[in-house]
């Protein structure tokens, strides 16, 4: 709402032209789609010129004519179709292709004929047509998951083994409680994690994603309900504050604005240091935080302003990671990156949850994200929990998904077409499940 009042505060000008610099970086799927339509309908009926600056290349493709920019100077010129059909040129840059032209891509690769031009899921399932298999063979992987039957997320993890290291028991807050202004931002929030599970967090903008993880570590103190740490309320006894801030680490939104010693490397000792650690284990921590993001030693003495902004924010989250979390939580750790950062980023997130076996909760606006890395999924909407479950259970519920401001990742789009197109075919939620499914189906004997 906010991106949209201030694009309103600029049209009340009658511009001929309007510049936006990345609109849609912190948006949800709708909120996205709205900022993108709204400015594709003022291009249209009122014929003022728009330059758009995305790292969405879904977005990009909407425009009549794409500019690459490289190192200062025009790397590519074209239109859509022709910037799009280069993906190799493209990740050169640091950027992608659209998730339908690399897919088209990987399939050309294997020597499946697809035309070049490709950049919607639209276009890709049209472009499969002739390639449609014969009744006998379809793609067997889980059965289907029945609508009714997702289970809440107690019964989803039954059968674990460890107790769970993050619970919330019918917690709600409310904002500004008692005045006119009183907002519940939660409402009978009831969710378990697992140690070492990796939790995607989804939900529109403002649906209460940020709210919940401060009372994690009791930044926010439940207005009810409780919030159990291995077991123990995180509010219980003030003299754990400063423990249980060490062990849940939050990394805030745009972490890299509060950076601010002179060096790297103290930036990020500053963590360790508030806990009375020896100044040997406090260097020990910041260096191992800081490789484990992949920062080099070299720049270990540098400031953190001289750095990209990829590295800025690993830096910022290996301040975090320095102090030894058991629980790591992201609030939107790749918006405003450009690709390149934000495979970085999560490549190193989910290499940290492998080797140093801490507890992930990732907030993100990235469906596509979300399925590649999670375990399970939790949905919020308007400060209720509303899905929890794997990647495929909860992306089984694309309608409803949609209505909450969410999507599916694009690939589900995808299999869909197909199948309405009469294909055999599970819904799959990766680009990777995708190619691989779409080769087997492809390149088997018929
Ligand atoms: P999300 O992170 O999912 O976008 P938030 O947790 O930031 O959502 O916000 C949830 C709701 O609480 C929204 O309606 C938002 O307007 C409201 N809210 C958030 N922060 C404050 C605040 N400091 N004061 C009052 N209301 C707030
Ligand atoms: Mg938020």
């Amino acid at each position: 709402q906010k991106q949209r009042i201030a694009i309103a505060g600029i049209l009340a000008m009658k511009p001929g032209c309007i510049v936006l610099d990345e609109p849609t970086a912190m948006l949800d799927p709708s909120g996205r789609r709205e900022v993108i339509e709204t400015v594709l309908r003022l291009n249209r009926d009122e014929g003022i010129s728009v330059i758009l600056i995305t790292h969405y290349m879904e977005e990009a493709v909407r425009a009549d004519r794409v500019i690459v920019m490289d190192n200062g100077m025009i790397a590519m010129e074209g239109s859509p179709k022709q910037i799009f059909s280069k993906v190799e040129e493209l990740k050169s840059y640091g950027l992608d292709a659209p998730q339908a032209a690399e897919l088209a891509f990987m399939l050309r690769k294997e020597g499946i004929e697809l035309p070049s031009d490709i950049l919607t899921m639209f276009e890709l399932a049209a472009g499969l047509r002739p390639f449609k298999p014969g009744e006998s063979s379809s793609w067997q992987s889980v059965p289907p998951i029945q609508k009714e039957e997702i289970p809440p997320l107690a019964e989803a993890t039954a059968g674990r083994s460890a107790s769970p290291i993050l619970e919330t028991k019918d917690l709600s807050f409310i904002y500004n409680v008692g005045s006119t202004f009183a907002q519940t931002a939660l409402d009978n929030i009831n969710i378990t994690i697992y140690p070492g599970e990796f939790v995607g967090l989804i939900g529109h903008t403002g649906s209460g994603k940020s709210t919940l993880i401060q009372h994690f570590n009791a930044i926010l103190p439940a207005s009810s309900g409780q919030v159990l740490l291995n077991g123990e309320d995180v509010k219980a006894d003030k003299s754990k504050l400063r423990s249980i801030r060490q062990r849940v680490g939050l990394v805030f939104q745009y972490p890299e604005h509060q950076l601010f010693e002179m060096t790297i490397l103290k930036d990020v000792s500053f963590g360790p240091e508030s806990m009375k650690l020896s100044s040997e284990e406090v260097k020990e921590r910041a260096e191992q935080a800081l490789l484990a993001v992949g920062i080099d030693r070299e720049l270990f003495d540098k400031s953190p302003f001289d750095l990209s902004g990829g590295q800025k924010r690993r830096v910022a989250i290996a301040g975090v990671l320095a102090m030894r979390p058991e629980v790591l939580i992201l609030d939107e750790p790749t918006a405003g990156l450009d690709p390149r950062g934000r495979d970085e980023i999560l490549e190193r997130i989910k290499t940290m949850r492998d080797t140093l076996n801490i507890t992930v909760i990732l907030i993100s606006h990235s469906m596509e994200d979300v399925a590649k890395l999670a375990d399970r999924i939790i949905v919020i909407n308007k400060g209720r929990l509303s899905f929890a479950g794997t990647p495929g259970e909860v992306f089984s519920h694309v309608d409803e998904l949609e209505s909450m401001g969410l999507a599916a990742p694009q690939t589900t789009y995808l299999m869909r077409e197909l199948k309405s197109n009469g294909w055999r075919v599970d819904d799959v939620y990766t680009l990777a499940d995708a190619r691989d499914i779409l080769l087997s189906l492809l390149l088997s004997p018929r």
